[in-house]
């Protein structure tokens, strides 16, 4: 148990408050080897995931790495400041693509990649509608469908024009 928590707080900490780290250190949480191999690697929701293969011990372990963005607050149309969610942020996206013919390795890898590019910014407050501008520049290039979903949403169609607009810039 003592093992599992030191590897749980040597793979967490470096990842969550070193954010501009390019390349990551990691030991084997079993017997603390430095080298490692990756087996695989796949998009998930909680962050780009790892399986590591120690090759001292051989023993097999997941990593997720996942960029700490929790302290962006999101400014509101009505100037209203809220903190940057990013269950909100997939449960939006998610909603558009429901049905659709998209993997959700896909969907999630997006999300992942909005989620990367606002961190990118550097700022500490971003506007909502800097948020919604990308999501749907990223959309676009996956579904036009969910795409016409989320602007629709987002966008507050009023009536059948502002959808024919937007179906046109297709
Ligand atoms: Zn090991």
């Amino acid at each position: 148990m003592r093992g599992h928590l030191i590897g749980f707080l040597r793979l967490t900490f470096p990842l969550r408050y070193c954010s501009r780290l390019i390349k990551i250190k990691m030991d084997c949480p079993y017997c603390s080897h430095k080298e490692l191999k990756v087996t695989d690697k796949r998009e998930s929701p909680e962050g780009i995931r790892r399986r590591r293969e120690c090759l001292k011990c051989g023993k097999r372990f997941t990593t997720y790495e996942k960029v700490a963005i929790e302290d962006i607050y999101v400014i509101k149309k009505d100037n209203r400041r809220e903190k940057f969610s990013r269950e909100k942020l997939e449960s939006g996206i998610n909603r558009a693509f429901e049905k659709r013919p998209v993997e959700k390795n896909k969907i999630d890898k997006m999300i992942n990649e909005i989620e990367e590019q606002i961190r990118k910014t550097g700022k500490k407050e971003i506007k909502s509608s800097v948020i919604g501008e990308l999501i749907m520049k990223k959309i676009k290039k996956i579904d036009n469908v969910a795409y016409i979903r989320f602007a629709s949403v987002y966008r507050d169609f009023q009536d059948i024009n502002d959808f024919k607009r937007e179906m046109r810039e297709l």
